[in-house]
């Protein structure tokens, strides 16, 4: 991360850009962070939407875990650029302009390499699952699949829709599934089109991490269960019996 926020803080000052933006993602908040120290600019976080009061960006943003939406702004940016990291796919593709065009520059790093206090030692490929921030369609999975092989039907749905696999913190916690799956407040925030919630009880810890989810269909034997507030489409029932109908009706539909 230092390298990156190194250098985009010396390119900021260097060029005075108005404005900076990347992905809320983790190494985005990390490097923004970092820049904004650097540069003693302010930084709006997670912005779901955002518009123009003159020169000044307005951004709107979760804040309590998606209880609030907050309303923020940076009240006196001066000379320094306005930085934002943006919830990942909170925001339509924008139509194609032909009439605009960029430019990519190759940059030379800003710090020697001694001057790097991390260093990555190794790393293993997470294989060709879908990434959870990136998935249009999300099939996430509670305490109510049972255990590690409970995962099987969801993970079946997954492939007809070509979804990505999400998880609540209780089944990481409890090993069922690695953490890199976690949507929540400790875990990824996603905004996917589709979001099938299947036996999770909907703490809101964990809809802090999907309720801006475009569509949420939530399957649970409990009718009481919270994540029902939160659902467009509600199915009140065994997951073990609606999970592989839903599979058959998705495979029929889309063949
Ligand atoms: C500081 C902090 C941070 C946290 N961060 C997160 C986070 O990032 N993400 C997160 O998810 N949680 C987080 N939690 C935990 C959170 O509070 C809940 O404990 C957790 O989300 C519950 O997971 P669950 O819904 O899978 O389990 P449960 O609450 O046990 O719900 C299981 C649900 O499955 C249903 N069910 C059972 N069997 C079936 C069946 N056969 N078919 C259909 N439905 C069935 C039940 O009716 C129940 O509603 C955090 C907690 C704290 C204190």
């Amino acid at each position: 991360m230092e390298p990156y926020a190194g250098l985009l803080s010396k390119l900021a000052a260097e060029r005075q850009p108005g404005f900076i933006l990347a992905g809320a993602t983790t190494r985005g908040t990390d490097i923004m962070g970092a820049a904004s120290v650097d540069l003693r600019a302010g930084l709006l976080a997670d912005v779901t939407e955002v518009s123009l009061d003159g020169g000044r960006v307005l951004a709107t943003s979760p804040v309590y875990s998606g209880k609030l939406v907050a309303t923020v702004t940076i009240p006196e940016p001066g000379d320094t650029p306005q930085l934002l990291t943006v919830r990942s796919r909170a925001f339509a593709a924008a139509e194609r302009d032909a009439s605009r065009s960029g430019e990519v520059e190759t940059v030379e790093p800003a710090l020697a390499e001694d001057d790097i206090t991390v260093k990555v030692v190794g790393f293993e490929p997470a294989g060709n699952q879908v990434s959870l921030a990136d998935a249009a369609i999300i099939v996430s999975g509670g305490r109510g699949v049972g255990g590690p092989e409970g995962f099987e039907p969801l993970r079946e749905l997954a492939e007809t829709l070509g979804a990505a696999i999400g998880a609540s913190r209780a089944v990481v916690d409890a090993g069922w599934i690695p953490y890199e799956h976690q949507v929540g407040q400790t875990g990824k925030v996603v905004s996917p089109d589709l979001y099938i919630a299947c036996g999770i009880s909907g703490a809101v810890q964990h809809l802090a991490g999907m309720r801006t989810s475009k569509v949420i269909v939530a399957i649970n034997s409990d009718p009481e269960a919270p994540i029902f507030k939160v659902a467009h489409y509600g199915i009140v029932g065994d997951l073990f019996e609606i999970v592989p109908a839903l599979n058959e009706a998705f495979k029929q539909r889309l063949s």
